[in-house]
Parts: structure tokens; sequence; C-alpha cells
């Protein structure tokens, strides 16, 4: 799949369009979702143009994984979830109803987040 300029997560980079930021570093920058599945929801995303999981880990040189990889890290601490836990989370393609198509890892907190996916146990 191309990567598509116009998408919502493009225009923010750009500055088109605001978002709350909590974190920037030199290749990636981390805002709250604008419809929170949970007291915290922030997503973490990668300056460069890359659609999803698959082509960043492809595609993207090693110090913009680095970085990503670091600041999704680095936001969960800054929010002080790592105590209690949290939950990262990127959905890639239509299976997985990705719906902007620029990478975007989410991160989830600050209550008891339940089983992984709907109808998984609790238990496993
Ligand atoms: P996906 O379904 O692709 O994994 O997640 C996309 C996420 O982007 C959704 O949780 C949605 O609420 C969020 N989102 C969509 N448009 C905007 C926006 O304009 N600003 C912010 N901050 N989040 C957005």
């Amino acid at each position: 799949m191309a990567y598509d300029s116009s998408n919502i997560f493009a225009r923010i980079l750009r500055g088109e369009i605001p978002c709350k930021k909590v974190f920037e570093s030199a290749h990636s920058l981390a805002f709250h979702d604008i419809t929170p599945a949970a007291p915290v929801h922030v997503l973490v995303i990668p300056k460069g143009a890359y659609v999803n999981w698959n082509d960043f880990s492809a595609n993207a040189p090693e110090a913009e994984i680095v970085d990503f990889v670091r600041s999704i890290g680095a936001v969960a601490r800054q929010l002080g979830l790592p105590a209690s836990g949290y939950r990262t989370l990127s959905n890639a393609g239509s299976d997985a109803h990705q719906t902007v198509p620029h990478l975007h890892v989410h991160i989830f907190g600050g209550k008891k987040l339940g089983a992984m996916l709907p109808g998984a146990s609790e238990t496993q």
C-alpha cells in the first residue's frame, strides 16, 4: 500500500491540524487520542512516512526504529504507567481495522484493561 500524505496524522505532523502533544523526539511524536478508549489513551507515531508496522519494520532506518521504540517506553514512563501496567497495540491493515494509514502505536492505561481481544478469556 502506497503512503497517502493526506492522512490525518500526516496533517498533524505538518501542523495543519492541532493535537494534544505529550512527547516529541527527533523521529517520533506522541499525542492524546481524540476518542479515548481508556483513561489514558495516547498515540505514538513516527515522523517518517510509514503506512503501518509492516512498512516501518521493513523500510525504516535503524535510527528511526530505535527512536520509535524508545519513545513508546518514554511516553509510558512520562505518564506514570509502568507501576500499574499498560497496553501497547498497533493495528496494521484491514483485518486489524487500521483506520489511519500512518503507523501509530496506541498506549492504553489508567484502569484494568481486561482481556486483550473481545471474547478472549481474562485468565489466559
Ligand atoms: P486505528 O483504528 O487506525 O488503530 O486508530 C486510529 C486512532 O486515531 C483512533 O483511536 C482515533 O480515535 C484516532 N484519531 C483519528 N483522528 C484523529 C485526530 O484527528 N486526532 C487524534 N488525536 N486522534 C485521532
